[in-house]
């Protein structure tokens, strides 16, 4: 084989480590190695629901491509996949095509919508800078709306948000920081607005110890956040948001109505003819796609199980990190003329949710757990190891979260 011909296909927690460890593995006349991605910048996706409640602006959150990678050994491709042809060995991009010996697919997550009636059509989801930068918007126009009518329409102080998982409850604990400063912005009282979390599941945040999950709900019941558990979400409109709970149905009036309630891996992998199990690739052990030798899933498109649980692990940043790492070694393996490609075990280092400013919860070093200003200081170093392992100091330093304690 002539240089082989490496395409990696977004440029996420994946996507980007993939290049950024390649980069370092290989030498300029390894192998041509071309990264693809809808935008000019790398998103931290888990600092998203910060900029979504404006309480961090999404400058902060991306980071220019061409900062991250050596343009003389990655050739960045500013375009958009829209389709992936696994037996041609072929990616369409919008303004084009390339062909490729070896695909790194790391294309994220979309949200998972479960028919749920007009939730698609009505609802907000936290996945990108944009959509970010919409809800922030979208919940200042109505704050300065509200007072500008005869009429005080209540649905435009309701903020729902569907699901209390780790993003569900992440994006209140930011919204209860930020409704204060909003009220005092454009002169409303803090009791006209209301934050409501609603979760179909028993409890919030399934799968988290008791502990952490009451500590969670009384930090943001403290700040104004209202509850609705087993709550099933039936009808999402342009004013109002319709669920079920205990046989009874019940209304809110809102027009913000936020989904994060499930993710599903991007939906052109399912186009793609890849076996997919509920929009995820379930990955062969070295990360490679059942049926295909030349294509690497990284991130929220793959699918790996846990044995212990018998469960598979849930879609994290974390593992994505990991499986970029070891994608990259792997390919440096194959372009060097070594089959023999190891298998892949995620290394879970610990689980922190953040609440809003300096409040979190966690387990950390197996069960270890963390509550308060601990756990939201280990969330920071946490991510201030990622700017490090990505960029070096001098990203840790640009756009690091360095007062671990504010
Ligand atoms: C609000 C929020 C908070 C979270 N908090 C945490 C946390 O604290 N810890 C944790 O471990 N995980 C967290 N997660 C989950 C974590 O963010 C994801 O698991 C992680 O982003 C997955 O990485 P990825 O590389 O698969 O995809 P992404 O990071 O989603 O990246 C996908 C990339 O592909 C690009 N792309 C998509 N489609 C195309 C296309 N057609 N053409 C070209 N480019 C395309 C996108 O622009 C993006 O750059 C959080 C998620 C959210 C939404």
């Amino acid at each position: 084989m002539n240089n082989p011909n490496i395409v990696i296909i977004g440029a996420g927690y994946g996507g980007i480590m993939t290049a950024v460890k390649l980069q370092k593995s290989l030498n300029v006349n390894d192998a041509n190695i071309t990264l693809v991605n809808k935008h000019s910048y790398h998103y931290q996706t888990t600092w998203l629901h910060e900029n979504a409640a404006g309480t961090l602006h999404h400058d902060r959150t991306r980071i220019q491509i061409n900062d991250l990678i050596d343009t003389s050994k990655i050739n960045f491709v500013q375009d958009t996949v829209t389709k992936v042809r696994p037996d041609e060995k072929k990616v369409t991009l919008e303004n084009g095509e390339l062909s490729y010996d070896y695909l790194v697919v790391g294309l994220g997550f979309e949200a998972a919508t479960f028919g749920i009636s007009g939730l698609k059509e009505n609802a907000f989801t936290i996945s990108s800078i944009n959509s970010a930068r919409l809800i922030r918007q979208h919940i200042e126009y109505n704050f300065a709306k509200y007072n500008n009518e005869a009429d005080k329409k209540e649905e435009r102080l309701n903020l729902v948000v569907g699901g209390a998982g780790f993003t569900g409850i992440e994006f209140v604990g930011e919204l209860a920081n930020r409704v204060p400063e909003l009220c005092k912005e454009y002169d409303i009282p803090r009791e006209n607005v209301r934050i409501i979390n609603v979760e179909a599941a028993p409890t919030a945040l399934p799968g988290f110890d008791p502990e952490l999950v009451e500590y969670a709900m009384n930090s943001l019941e403290a700040r104004g956040v209202e509850f609705k558990i087993g709550a099933m979400i039936k009808e999402v409109t342009e004013d109002k948001l319709i669920f079920e709970k205990d046989e009874k149905r019940e209304e809110i009036a809102t027009n913000t109505v936020v989904w994060a309630a499930g993710v599903q891996g991007n939906s052109l992998i399912v186009d793609a003819g890849f076996e997919t199990n509920r929009g995820r690739i379930p990955v062969r052990d070295d990360l490679r796609a059942p049926n295909y030798d030349d294509v690497f899933i990284v991130g929220d498109c793959a699918l790996i199980m846990n044995e212990e649980t018998e469960r598979p692990y849930p879609p994290t940043a974390q593992i994505a990190i990991q499986m970029a790492e070891h994608t990259a070694a792997s390919l440096t393996k194959l372009v060097q003329g070594d089959n023999h490609l190891e298998s892949f075990t995620p290394k879970i280092q610990g689980t922190v949710a953040s609440l809003g400013h300096s409040d979190a919860i966690g387990v950390v070093f197996d069960d270890k757990k963390l509550f308060g200003w601990s756990a939201s200081a280990m969330k920071k170093v946490i991510d201030n190891r990622y700017l490090l392992k990505l960029g070096g100091i001098g990203l840790l330093l640009k756009k690091g979260k360095l007062n671990l304690f504010k």
